[in-house]
């Protein structure tokens, strides 16, 4: 830390992170990063762990941000490692700094909140998000920045974007970012756009949780009841079962959903698809997980009630194509983050 003032902001920020990281509305599992700029260092959430943990464990990890933006800015692969960037005199646990790490160091302001609000992502997976986000955030500052993967391809879709003076940016299939010179006006941004892009969740019916358990083969009910609602109303159900709509879902989920057919038991889904998914969706009962799914696993399950209730029934959806699936799930810094994931079985 270089002067004591970078050091109360730290504080701030890390009490302002354990308090989004406690809001499933805002993040979900490891998902989610904020970080402060301190001189020449960016104080950066470490990769795999949670901002709900910010308080009670030390999460934050020093990086070396010019020599990174220079690896941007000529397109170079490390840029993808931010570990290579990291300030090891000051990492003594030897931590990773997020993958996202990018996305702050370009944020020229000294604050900045990523998250996966899920009102954000609801507006962020329609084909028309951009003109949706338009009419809600007049009078404020925004990019929009089309899908890339999180990393040094992201990096680069954000510089095209950015202009003087943006301190939000909408990140298409993915979430939110804001950016202010300091952790209170960083966070009365997150409040006032979040509060712009709010939606009414569709409402559903109550989980058939006796007919669940009578199913549940090896598999177990989910950690919230929220998660439910995605098998409990059609629509939410159709988006869901049409494939992927942000990466965290493919990490901590695989690609896309799996609904049971009609008359279908666990056995019967396993059986069909040759494996046994993470999660089985039962129309009009409910969610189960299978036994050993994580925390993360669970954490997106109910993410994605969350974000479906939220969508435009109406809207044309845009997903992850087939090749954005495989890049995510075959990508070294993702595979490390899933280790860390399969280590924190719900
Ligand atoms: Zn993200």
């Amino acid at each position: 830390m270089a002067t004591q003032a970078d050091a109360q902001e730290l504080a701030s920020l890390r009490a302002l992170s354990a308090s989004i990281g406690l809001n499933p509305h805002m993040t979900q599992a490891a998902g989610g990063n904020t970080s402060l700029k301190a001189g020449d260092t960016l104080w950066i959430k470490a990769s795999g762990t949670w901002l709900k943990d910010a308080l009670s464990d030390d999460i934050m990890v020093p990086v070396a941000m010019a020599p990174l933006l220079e690896a941007v800015e000529r397109r170079d692969p490390a840029a993808d490692k931010p570990q290579a960037f990291a300030i090891e005199d000051l990492n003594p646990r030897g931590l990773r700094p997020s993958i996202e790490t990018t996305v702050h160091a370009l944020m020229p302001q000294r604050v900045v909140l990523h998250v996966h609000c899920v009102d954000t992502i609801s507006l962020a997976v329609q084909a028309d998000g951009e003109t949706e986000v338009a009419r809600r955030l007049s009078g404020i500052e925004w990019a929009w920045v089309p899908y890339f993967r999180p990393g040094l391809p992201l990096a680069r879709g954000i510089a095209e974007k950015l202009r003087p003076g943006v301190d939000v940016l909408i990140l298409g299939n993915h979430g939110l970012v804001v950016a202010a010179e300091t952790v209170a006006g960083a966070e009365a941004l997150l409040h006032r756009v979040r509060s712009l892009l709010a939606r009414q969740p569709r409402a559903t019916a109550a989980p058939d949780i006796a007919a669940l358990t009578a199913l549940a083969d090896g598999y177990r009910l989910p950690a919230d009841v929220e998660a439910h609602a995605v098998a409990l109303d059609p629509e939410s159900l159709g988006m869901a079962e049409a494939g992927s709509l942000y990466p965290d879902h493919v990490i901590f989920l695989g690609q896309g959903s799996v609904v049971a057919r009609s008359g279908e038991d666990v056995a019967g889904v396993t059986a069909r698809l040759g494996a046994a998914p993470p999660a089985i969706l039962f129309p009009g009962a409910g969610v189960l997980m299978r036994g050993d799914a994580s925390a993360g696993a669970d954490a997106m399950q109910r993410c994605l009630a969350d974000v479906t209730a939220r969508v435009d029934s109406k809207a044309r959806l845009n997903y992850l194509t087939a090749a954005e699936n495989d890049e995510l799930v075959n990508w070294d810094a993702e595979q490390y983050r899933q280790m860390l994931n399969a280590a924190n079985t719900a």
